[in-house]
């Protein structure tokens, strides 16, 4: 394949942006905190949007919030001076209606320009002011009788916003810059072949997107539809591909204890209370198969809520303590930890396996000796929390390192787990298990350093979870609801749920309703748990309705996560409307997960957004975690659904994975080509694409 060889004549891509007219020490340095030193990565500085100039919109049609160019007739001109100066300018169009251009900042000259009679064009964005809708600091000039509504065809790029340097500025930096791109051949690193059809080249498209050409699709531009887009994105996409594969073939230059005796995990298997599902089976076996390996493991196992991922994370643990080693496992919350050390006790210790706890209420003595047993090796497996991976936190001989809920975990935490490991390079497998189901598309994108294995079916005997969605008003009934299920010795949880308040509002919100509650039903047994108790009252709460101690359980969203109670067949989700879909399914988990027949009803409170009614009409409609995700994703984007912590994700310059996910497929074909057939390309996109800012993150 043709590869540009970099050494012959000075890269202009690597210029320093200071050999730019204009860019001093000062300005260099605005640039350079936002990761910008070269001339690539002005190339790569994409605009945000664009100013739609190719359109005159009639004052009559405007809208508050939407931008828009409008031309017309000065009318009237107000100067005041009340708290400060300001001048109006009122303008008319021939649609009859008047629009208000208000400056806070001015010059005389200004004013003398606004004369009446005199014809304007502007851009802004409208909002509501006292006198119906204004724009304040349009862009604007004046336009002569004989170029009245007669338009350009650019679209002028709108940058994301730099702090001290002006959208002006701005666009004469980058224009600079572009004037000294490389011809197509010497900036194009993919083979023509390679590309989708009906894609440009980068030099095309890079120009396409900076300078909107006449002619231009201008809807498709807007809505990053645009080939020139597409063309960037899969180029970007790729890059990111090739970057988490090089981070996983730098892992797995290490070395990694072989794990092959499974008399121990056959052992457990055979005292389960339970057979192993199909699926289970399948997945343990993708595991063991990589155990035996001397390179690290790196195998995300997604599973729906219940499907049944601890016993195949405890399975895998058995193979690192059967040969001598140890394994741990991390959970993101107390309650959850707790939880898996409880059901792994149970599991675990008439097979003599030894335990340690650690996590952040273990202290003093007892955190002392839970440190000196998982540093003498004394501790075959060890269950926690993030506390896990606390300096002072020393293994005596890390093998698997085993993390539940990754999603709930930042990415450097992951890596924090495996730097536990061993003396002599050697590291730990790794096994990441999720319950957010995450479409595949994005998984690829989101996960390309590890495996993935599916648990795709749920244990025989569960019977699909009954949804169904009331408004608040219906909440006496429920109550009544509650009492049946109860008296049948079912359990149930009511959870109550405020956003965007503090804990303590959420907490007094639970508090009345669990008084309400206990006062309605007083044959009940009644239980409350909350995110700001002390961590001991919140287990103690959580372990009594586990051991069937109360009927009813009044609960924040703290329960979200993990949570098994197979008895509790009944769930009441208050202001159902507030929460996301990968949250409520995450919820509606916790029921559903015995033989009994369960229901789950969401209460929420009128009027519903657009948004909410479709997300608790899903919810109504499927209880199939994939499909669930992929309307999360069509409804929020994937930077929601995946999380803030995976800012690797949200940082994407022109990508976009909801709209671009049909380019996945592709951009992983290009990177397995690549990888192979031309590694030293394969550099060069990743340092094009991720380097600056990767140079930013570590600075
Ligand atoms: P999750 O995948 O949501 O973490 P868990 O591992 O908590 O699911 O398992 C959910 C429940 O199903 C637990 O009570 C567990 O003991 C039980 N379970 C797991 N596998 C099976 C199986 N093959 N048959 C029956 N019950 C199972
Ligand atoms: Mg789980």
């Amino acid at each position: 394949m043709p590869v540009s060889s970099a050494a012959a004549s000075p890269d202009p891509a690597h210029a320093p942006l200071t050999g730019l007219p204009g860019v001093g020490p000062r300005v260099a340095e605005k640039l350079a905190a936002r990761g910008m030193t070269t001339l690539q990565d002005l190339w790569l500085q994409l605009p945000r949007q664009y100013e739609d100039r190719t359109r005159l919109s009639p004052i009559r049609g405007l809208q508050a919030g939407v931008a828009a160019q409008v031309e017309g007739v000065v009318e009237a001109v107000e100067r005041g001076f009340r708290y400060r100066p300001m001048l109006r300018v009122a303008i008319g169009d021939d649609s009859q209606a008047t629009l208000v251009l208000r400056f806070f900042h001015f010059r005389a000259a200004q004013v003398a320009q606004f004369a009446p009679g005199t014809r304007v064009r502007c851009y802004g964005t409208p909002r509501l002011g006292q006198h119906g809708l204004e724009i304040v600091h349009p862009s604007y000039r004046v336009v002569g009788e004989h170029e009245a509504g007669e338009l350009g065809d650019s679209l002028d790029p709108v940058y994301p916003a730099i702090e001290g340097i002006g959208q002006a500025t701005l666009r004469r930096l980058i224009g600079q810059a572009l004037d000294r791109l490389p011809d197509a051949a010497a900036l194009e690193l993919l083979p023509r072949d390679w590309l989708a059809a009906g894609l440009p080249g980068l030099r095309e498209a890079l120009l396409t997107m900076h300078r909107p050409p006449q002619g231009a699709d201008v809807a498709a531009l807007i809505a990053g539809t645009h080939p020139a887009q597409r063309r960037l994105a899969l180029e970007e996409l790729l890059a990111h591909h090739l970057s988490l594969r090089r981070q996983r073939i730098a892992l797995q230059a290490h070395a990694a204890p072989v794990l092959e005796d499974q008399a121990l995990a056959e052992r457990l298997r055979a005292s389960l209370p339970f057979a192993l599902t199909g699926a289970q089976q399948r997945v343990f076996a993708q595991v063991r198969e990589d155990l035996g390996k001397p390179v690290p493991m790196l195998r995300l196992v997604q599973g729906d809520v219940g499907s049944g991922k601890t016993v195949v994370a405890a399975l895998a643990a058995m193979l690192a303590v059967e040969s001598g080693r140890q394994a741990a496992l991390m959970a993101p919350t107390e309650l959850l930890a707790e939880q898996h050390l409880s059901n792994l006790r149970t599991w675990l210790e008439p097979l003599g396996v030894r335990i340690a706890w650690l996590a952040g209420k273990v202290t003093g003595r007892a955190r002392a000796a839970a440190l000196q047993q998982v540093a003498d090796g004394s501790a075959q497996l060890v269950v926690g929390t993030h506390a896990l991976m606390q300096e002072g936190v020393v293994f005596h001989d890390l093998a698997l390192a085993i993390i539940d809920e990754q999603h709930r975990f930042g990415v450097h935490q992951r890596l924090a787990l495996r730097d536990k490991g061993g003396e002599g390079g050697r590291v730990p497998h790794q096994l990441v298990m999720t319950a957010t189901p995450i479409p595949r598309t994005l998984a690829m994108a989101a996960y390309a350093d590890l495996d993935v294995s599916a648990i795709d079916e749920l244990p025989p005997g569960r019977t699909p979870v009954q949804t169904v969605v009331l408004s608040a008003g219906r909440r006496p009934e429920l109550v009544e609801r509650i009492r049946a299920a109860c008296a049948q010795g079912r359990q149930a949880y009511w959870v109550c749920t405020i956003i965007d308040e503090s804990d303590e509002i959420v907490a007094q919100a639970a508090q009345s309703t669990f008084e309400l509650l206990s006062g309605a039903l007083p044959e009940l047994r009644v239980g409350f748990v909350h995110g700001r108790m002390k961590a001991g009252d919140k287990q103690a709460a959580m372990r009594a309705f586990k051991a069937g101690e109360l009927d009813l359980l009044v609960a924040t969203t703290v329960i979200e996560v993990g949570v098994d109670v197979p008895n509790a067949s009944l769930m009441i989700v208050e202001n159902a409307e507030r929460l996301g879909l990968a949250q409520l399914h995450q919820l509606r988990g916790r029921v559903g997960r015995g033989s009994a027949a369960s229901s789950c009803v969401l209460l929420y409170q009128s009027p519903l957004s657009q948004m909410a009614r479709q997300r608790l009409e899903t919810m109504r409609d499927t209880s199939d975690g994939f499909v669930i995700a992929e309307k999360d994703l069509e409804l929020r984007g994937p930077g929601e659904l995946l999380g803030t912590r995976q800012t690797g994700l949200a940082a994407f310059r022109v990508a976009d994975l909801a709209r671009d996910a049909d380019l996945l497929p592709l951009a992983q074909r290009i990177g397995e080509r690549l990888q192979s057939e031309a590694p030293e390309v394969a550099d060069r996109l990743v340092e094009r694409w991720i380097g600056g800012a990767a140079r930013y993150a570590a600075a």
